[in-house]
């Protein structure tokens, strides 16, 4: 049973309000709201967000009587763990569950002295990528950004990586490549990562911070200028007639758009350069003609390449590419000038690796209404209007 249930089950006591996930303004005003003065939102916010600490009582640079009050208004909560597994090469994956019950995978890829946290935006996702194993599930909502951070604090939690190391840590990196589209979530991703970046706390570099898209494009300058994140874009195809069957969204913003958006994406430079994750789907986009046209589009963009080996799942039809394919497609983008590493697929006994990620929540009646709205919304915020 996870905590959330248990204080639910907490009979008549009102619900308390979960710290993780507020802003600092926000955390502030909660304290504000009980008579405690701005400094306690800083100290908080440390032994939350730097120490990790779940426990007021354990909170020791507080009075014993303020730390016996907030435990009675407040948990520091995580999602709870339904499912934690570990692959055969140490990739981990998590299935968290949330209040409502809905679920949602993270994935942790561990190198040697460093590693990734894979983590979702979205309980399934509105976007229909037909190689994709979320794109199966139907949008069935937003993560808040407490589910958001709540995932990486939770994978945290499992390595007993606190307080926040400010030299080599395990969990090094955070890439936004879970379930769902994160710029369809923008707001709340958005929130999560200025979190999970602020200095007095888990304190990760922007520059550790991955975000990918399947190319959301009014968006993207938000994204560049907000949070200043790398950027990875999902492009799988040198058509729009391929792309619009392998990346629905392209039908609305075509590669021509994308392109755009990636040449003026702010912070990206030839030291900072932009992703291009590339699907590798045997005999549809895996031709060396693919590849000559691919190094002709991205002229001029700083961008390498992520060239990733189709991982597949119960049902889908397409296959993986021949290594001798795939190696050929890597090397015209290496004569072509650009760094295009073939990804070793992790996780994969646990469908733990890129685009594997399911969980069993579906969408009941009534959520449906809600799904069109945030996807509605999503795309009708100012930076969308160009
Ligand atoms: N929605 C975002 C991020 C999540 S998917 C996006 O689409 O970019 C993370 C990456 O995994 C994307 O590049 C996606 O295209 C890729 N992917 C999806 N399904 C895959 C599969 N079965 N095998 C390999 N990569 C896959
Ligand atoms: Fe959604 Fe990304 Fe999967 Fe496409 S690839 S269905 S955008 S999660």
């Amino acid at each position: 049973m996870n905590t959330v249930n248990l204080v639910m089950a907490d009979t008549d006591a009102p619900p308390k309000t979960n710290l993780v996930g507020l802003s600092r303004a926000e955390l502030q005003q909660t304290l504000a709201d009980i008579g405690e003065p701005a400094f306690r939102a800083k100290q908080l916010w440390h032994w939350i967000y730097h120490q990790g600490e779940t426990d007021f009582a354990s909170m020791t640079t507080m009075a014993k009587d303020l730390r016996a009050k907030l435990a009675e208004q407040f948990i520091v909560e995580r999602p709870g763990i339904t499912r934690e597994q570990t692959s055969s090469d140490k990739a981990r994956k998590w299935l968290f569950n949330f209040p409502d019950g809905n679920e949602v995978e993270t994935v942790f890829i561990p190198e040697e002295d460093r590693g990734a946290v894979c983590v979702s935006s979205q309980v399934g996702c509105s976007l229909t990528c037909t190689f994709c194993h979320t794109g199966t599930m139907k949008l069935v909502r937003n993560l808040s950004a407490a589910e958001i951070v709540g995932q990486f604090m939770a994978a945290r939690d499992s390595y007993g990586e606190w307080p926040s190391p400010s030299g080599t840590r395990l969990l090094s990196n955070i890439v936004m490549m879970g379930m769902g589209e994160p710029l369809l979530n923008y707001d709340n991703v958005a929130k999560a990562l200025r979190i999970i970046m602020d200095g007095e706390g888990i304190a990760l570099s922007k520059r550790r911070i991955t975000l990918s898209t399947s190319g959301v494009v009014p968006l993207m300058d938000r994204c560049g200028e907000d949070l200043g994140v790398n950027l990875a874009v999902s492009l799988h195809a040198v058509t729009d007639e391929l792309r619009d069957v392998l990346v629905p969204i392209n039908k609305k913003h075509p590669i021509r758009d994308l392109l755009a958006a990636c040449r003026r994406y702010p912070g990206a430079n030839n030291a900072r350069r932009i992703t291009f994750e590339y699907v590798m789907l045997k005999g549809i986009n895996d031709s060396a003609a693919d590849a000559k046209e691919l190094v002709r589009l991205v002229k001029g963009i700083p961008v390498k390449f992520n060239l990733i080996p189709f991982n597949p799942w119960p049902g889908v039809e397409y296959e993986c590419s021949e290594a001798r394919d795939m190696k050929r497609f890597a090397d015209i983008l290496n004569d072509g000038g650009f760094s295009a590493p073939i990804r070793v697929p992790r996780g994969r006994d646990i469908l733990a690796a890129c685009g594997q990620l399911k969980s069993a929540s579906e969408r009941v009646v009534g959520q449906m209404r809600e799904a069109r709205r945030i996807e509605k919304a999503a795309l009708q915020t100012p930076a969308a209007g160009e």
